[in-house]
């Protein structure tokens, strides 16, 4: 777009803000708009959010599980992920992950988050062996189990991101879990081919990730999901995977935030020549987010766009998603949380309060409640009269 569009492109926000949806054509165009143009769309985004959920940015206190870091995966821009004979490659035992939640209840974590790679003992049988040693078939089995461990042994909330899951699976996982999740990426199909970021990749084909994601859908399970930027894929394909995302939302109800994370480059990478998202790009995709899903929770990790992370406010998130006291980001190791002080304070110098909000947001909170059992008596203890976490700090 030029100068000379300026004014329309104005104008057409102006409606935007009073409730005229996004179309994909001008969201394409927005998402590459002019430096000029870009005040426009993020006041547009802000004033969204601020309708949406007005003065409040939140986060979730949480505690990192790697439950394991074998993958039979190999995505260009992956860090964590190991083979089973690589150095590092590691299995939790129940007692580490037990250890792990125990530290974080004592700082006030509120979430368990299970991050793990995607169905290794189907390609490690080194895999198979340690679940046999462990008592289980399958590391789906596994989590499960572990899930039901963090819920009785502690106050915290497991929120699991296992890749990809069965129907059975999601009902198996989702009665133990306050939330669940799985990136969608992107809707980019280039991105499967050769010498791309998901080449070798099985479990990164979008048309499986949106039938896990539907799949959840339909049992109604809060769900999170979302975008990685910045991978290979057209600013359009941006567009369309936020658009795939509203579609489930529309159709399900379900997903109870939409991530908008850039791709960070790491010297031990496939992708480590390749050029990370600029802070524009950043800001101009999760603007056109909020415009696209504007009641939806928009969030982007802090800990990727720093020292700079604050200008995300500018552009209509509502969410820090999870930061945590103690363990560090194992997919992106190098870039530290900021100290939830500076969160706060940075938070607030924008104008916003920050809350402690649970894995599940407070509107999804009946949805996970009717799960029944210790699942829900363990969430009406942690939720505060609004459904933020009780114990908030
Ligand atoms: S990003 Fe996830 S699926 Fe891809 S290699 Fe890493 S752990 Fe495996």
């Amino acid at each position: 777009m030029t100068s000379a569009t300026q004014p329309a492109i104005g104008s057409y926000l102006a409606e935007v803000r009073t409730g005229l949806p996004l179309a994909r054509e001008m969201a394409c165009q927005l998402i590459e708009c002019s430096d000029d143009q870009l005040p426009y769309l993020l006041a547009t985004a802000s004033a969204l959010k601020e309708r949406f959920k007005p003065t409040v940015i939140t986060y979730s206190r949480k505690v990192f599980l790697p439950l394991t870091n074998l993958c039979r995966d190999y995505c260009g821009y992956c860090t964590f992920r190991r083979d089973a004979t690589d150095p590092g490659a590691h299995t939790m035992t129940p007692d580490e992950v037990l250890a792990t939640v125990q530290t974080g209840e004592k700082l006030g974590c509120t979430e368990a988050l299970f991050s793990l790679g995607d169905k290794p003992e189907l390609v490690f049988p080194e895999m198979r062996k340690t679940l046999k040693r462990l008592g289980y078939n399958s590391t789906l089995q596994y989590l499960e189990a572990m899930c039901q461990l963090v819920l009785k042994e502690s106050t915290l909330l497991p929120h699991p991101n296992p890749g990809l899951m069965s129907t059975e699976w999601l009902r198996r996982l989702s009665a133990v879990s306050a939330s669940m999740g799985l990136m969608l990426e992107t809707t980019s199909t280039a991105l499967l081919s050769a010498g791309a970021a998901h080449e070798n990749a099985p479990d990164k084909v979008p048309a499986k990730r949106l039938h896990t994601i539907e799949e959840a859908g339909k049992l109604n399970i809060p769900f999170t999901t979302g975008l990685l930027i910045g991978i290979g894929e057209t600013p359009a394909e941006r567009v369309d995977t936020l658009l795939a995302i509203r579609e489930l939302h529309r159709r399900y109800g379900h997903i109870q935030e939409v991530i908008v994370q850039n791709f960070r480059v790491k010297p031990d990478i496939p992708m480590r020549d390749w050029p990370e998202p600029s802070r524009g790009e950043m800001l101009r995709c999760v603007a056109v987010a909020r415009l696209l899903i504007p009641e939806a929770n928009i969030q982007a990790p802090p800990n990727l766009s720093a020292p700079y992370y604050d200008d995300l406010l500018d552009a209509g998130i509502n969410d820090w998603g999870g930061v945590s006291p103690l363990t560090p980001d194992f997919i992106n190791p190098e870039k530290p949380w900021p100290h939830l002080e500076q969160l706060r304070s940075r938070t607030e110098a924008k104008g916003f309060q920050l809350r402690q909000r649970l894995p599940v947001y407070p509107e999804f909170i009946p949805a996970a409640m009717a799960q029944g059992g210790l699942l829900a008596e363990k969430l009406k203890a942690s939720a505060d009269g609004v459904g933020y976490a009780r114990r908030a700090a």
